[in-house]
């Protein structure tokens, strides 16, 4: 029998209908083998970063309980990504579909294809808050607690969308 570890995920989209793009993802995060969807944040409207002109981002976290290893589960993410056609050509460009590994359980990864946490996590508002919503008690390894990350992280360009998608 393998360990359950919690992880989170972060989605993003702006690209081909952002809302359906990241509700879709929610489905098929839910359905990646051995895991479970345990719990999904409201989706928040963010700012985009990077290349100007493109337009805003559809986010949100997604809580999984898996028996999946790291790399098992990114392959599985990525997968995903893939379905949605994403396109990879500009750096931080337009995407249908960004699923990052935020958090899993209490490990700290650096191999070359995987950073957890995920790199930006403890500066972005787009991920502190969706994480916050449905893991407030949370630590982030070597940051610490997320609600201290959070009071450094003001909700500016972030807005939570109330209406049910
Ligand atoms: P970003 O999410 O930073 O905009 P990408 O989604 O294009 O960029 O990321 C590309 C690469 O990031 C992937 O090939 C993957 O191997 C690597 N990567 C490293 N750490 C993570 C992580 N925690 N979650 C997802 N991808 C990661
Ligand atoms: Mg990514």
């Amino acid at each position: 029998m393998s360990q359950l570890v919690t992880a989170y995920i972060g989605l993003g989209s702006n690209l081909d209908d952002p809302v359906g793009q990241v509700s879709d993802a929610f489905v098929e995060l839910a359905a990646i083998a051995d895991t479970e969807l345990t719990a999904r944040s409201p989706l928040y409207r963010s700012d985009p970063i990077g290349p100007p002109g493109q337009p805003d981002y559809i986010n949100a976290v997604a809580r999984l309980s898996t028996a999946l290893a790291a790399e098992a589960l990114l392959d599985a993410l990525q997968a995903i990504e893939q379905a949605h056609r994403r396109q990879r050509d500009v750096h931080w460009g337009p995407r249908t579909l960004d699923l990052d590994l935020l958090l899993y359980g209490e490990l700290e990864i650096d191999s070359a294809r995987l950073q957890v946490p995920h790199p930006h996590l403890a500066v972005r508002a787009f991920v502190l808050y969706p994480l916050a919503d449905i893991a407030s008690d949370l630590s982030v390894p070597g940051h610490g607690a997320l609600s201290t990350l959070l009071a450094a992280c003001p909700a500016v360009g972030l807005e939570r969308l109330d209406h049910e998608h």
